[in-house]
């Protein structure tokens, strides 16, 4: 069975959203209380509602609880956004995705029971802060505060040596999980691979240990 979502607040993050599930062909109700929002996307997600979500009447009336997955994307009204979180739990939505505007909010979601909680904005800071330290990062994401996964793309230093040669678990306590290269992806590589300048490598381990790697050999 197709899944099911629901998207309240259709600011432009929330607005994404319901675009990139209409995209996939997933059915996707669309809610805000300002109607001219719920007007634009009238002809984008499959129901489109008018409706204050901090009222649980109202999330009663609409059905919530049948859907997968519910996506918060109230953002400036911290208060809207919490009671609205606290009323889909309290209905009994298995998945709540929660986006957070501050530290603060987050924590609050976590405590109500917000499946997920993301806050695109700090996260997105991170990426580029990452990108602009080294050239060499292409993407990163983070695990928890401490570990990450980061996308290196190889550069000549690295050309020509195995995985044995350069010996990266040992001297650094990463692991390389896998390698792209051109359109092929080689996943848990062997330990004889050799690396190809251009290669992008798939790295996972501690923030420091990578930072460490990216020191020595990338710069
Ligand atoms: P953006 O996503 O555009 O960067 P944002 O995430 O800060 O900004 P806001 O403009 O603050 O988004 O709010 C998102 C939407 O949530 C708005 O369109 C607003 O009308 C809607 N909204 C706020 N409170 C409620 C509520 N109680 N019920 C339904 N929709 C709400």
């Amino acid at each position: 069975m197709k899944k099911e979502f629901v998207v309240i607040g259709l600011g432009r993050f929330g607005g994404s959203i319901v675009h990139s599930l209409a995209d996939q062909d997933l059915e996707v109700m669309a809610i805000d209380k300002d109607e001219d929002k719920v007007n634009e996307f009238a002809s984008i997600a499959s129901h489109a509602v008018v409706a204050d979500t901090t009222d649980e009447a109202v999330l009663k009336s609409l059905g919530i609880r049948n859907f997968d997955h519910v996506i918060v994307a109230i953002g400036d009204n911290i208060q809207a956004s919490i009671l609205t979180t606290l009323m889909l739990k309290e209905i009994g939505v298995n998945n709540i995705t929660v986006k957070a505007q501050n530290d603060y909010h987050e924590k609050v979601l976590r405590k109500i029971g917000a499946t997920h909680v993301v806050h695109p904005e700090r996260d997105m800071g991170r990426r580029i802060a990452h990108n602009i330290v080294s050239n060499n990062v292409l993407d990163y994401l983070e695990l928890s505060d401490e570990h990450s996964i980061v996308e290196i793309v190889a550069n000549d230093h690295l050309d020509g040596n195995s995985l044995i040669d350069l010996d990266i678990r040992a001297k650094y306590g990463i692991n390389i999980v896998a390698i792209k290269r051109g359109k092929d992806i080689l996943v848990s590589p062997q330990a004889d691979e050799t690396i190809q300048a251009g290669d992008i490598l798939i790295v996972i381990g501690a923030d420091s240990d990578i930072t460490r790697f990216e020191k020595k050999v990338l710069l």
